[in-house]
C-alpha cells in the first residue's frame, strides 16, 4: 500500500514540498527514515531540532548527562526549567512539542564499544554531535562496519569543521585523522571555550545533509570533502579528502575482516 500525505502534512511541510528534487515522495522518505543523534548537546540540539521540523519520523538521541546552566548559552533544545533533567528527556519534549509526528527514542547511555552498533543499526544516518575524540573515532568505526552514512562535526571556539561518511564509497574520518590525539593536546569546550551561534550553524549543515541523503541528494553530499568554518574571519574553507586503502576503519583490507578494534 502506498503512503500518502495527509492535508495536514502537506500544508506543515509544504515549503520543503516546494523544494524542487525534493517534493511529496521526498517528504515520504523523510516520514519513513530514522536517524540517530548522537549527543544532546550544542550540535545535536540544532541538528534534531531541523530534523524533527522537517519531519524525520523517527529520531534517536544519545546522551548521558543532564542539563546544567552552563549548557544553555549553546544546546538549544533545553530551557532553564530543564536544569538537573536528563538530557534526553528534555530533548524529547521539546522535539514532540514542535512536532508530535516524529517518534523520539532516548537512550540516557554514553555510546560505548559495548552498546553502540546495537543502537546505530537501528537508524539510516547518524550525527555525530559528540564532544569528544574517542566517541567521534567510535562512531566512524561502528557506523563503517555496519555501513550507515553520517555526518562528523566538531566545534571549538570559533572554529568548526564537518564531513558526511558514506562507508565504503567515501573517505571516512579515519582516513582523514588516524588516531585520536594525545590527551594532553585537546581542548574540551570546558577549556576552550565555544560560541553557541557557532555550534548552530555546524549542527544545521548536519541536518541539511542529513535531510540530502535521505531524500536522494547524494551527488553534492559533503563527502571526500573536509568544510571548515572560521567564524573569526567569516570563512569557509573545503579541503579535498581522499579515501585510503590503507585505513584502519574503511580500508581494502578491512572490508574483507568483519572485526574493527575501535581503540586506536
Ligand atoms: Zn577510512
Amino acid at each position: 500500500m502506498s503512503i500518502r500525505l495527509t492535508s495536514d502534512q502537506i500544508e506543515r511541510y509544504s515549503r520543503q514540498i516546494m523544494v524542487p528534487d525534493l517534493g511529496g515522495k521526498g517528504q515520504i522518505r523523510l516520514r519513513q527514515a530514522r536517524v540517530l543523534v548522537i549527543g544532546a548537546g550544542g550540535l545535536g540540539s540544532p541538528a534534531a531540532f531541523y530534523l524533527a521540523a522537517a519531519g524525520v519520523g523517527t529520531l534517536g538521541l544519545v546522551d548521558p548527562d543532564k542539563v546544567e546552566l552552563s549548557n544553555l548559552q549553546r544546546q538549544i533544545l533545553h530551557a532553564t526549567p530543564d536544569i538537573g533533567r536528563q538530557k534526553v528527556e528534555s530533548a524529547s519534549t521539546k522535539l514532540n512539542q514542535l512536532n508530535p509526528e516524529v517518534e523520539v527514542r532516548p537512550y540516557p547511555v554514553r555510546l560505548e564499544e559495548n552498546n553502540a552498533a546495537e543502537i546505530l543499526a537501528n537508524y539510516h544516518f547518524a550525527i555525530d554531535g559528540s564532544d569528544n575524540f574517542p566517541t567521534k573515532f567510535l562512531v566512524n568505526d561502528i557506523a563503517v562496519k555496519l555501513g550507515i552514512a553520517f555526518s562528523h562535526a566538531g566545534i571549538v571556539r570559533l572554529q568548526g569543521q564537518t564531513m558526511t561518511v558514506i562507508p565504503k564509497k567515501s573517505a571516512c574520518y579515519r582516513c582523514l585523522f588516524k588516531a585520536p590525539p594525545p590527551p594532553e593536546e585537546i581542548l574540551s569546550c570546558q577549556q576552550a571555550g565555544i560560541l553557541g551561534a557557532v555550534a548552530g550553524t555546524l549542527g544545521s549543515i548536519q541536518a541539511t545533509e542529513a535531510i540530502k541523503y535521505l531524500t536522494g541528494f547524494e551527488e553534492g553530499l559533503l563527502t571526500d570533502r573536509l568544510l571548515t568554518y572560521d567564524a573569526k574571519a567569516m570563512s569557509f574553507h573545503t579541503v579535498e579528502v581522499k579515501r585510503d586503502p590503507g585505513c584502519n576503519a574503511c580500508g581494502d583490507a578491512r572490508i574483507a575482516d568483519p572485526v574493527i578494534s575501535t581503540t586506536a
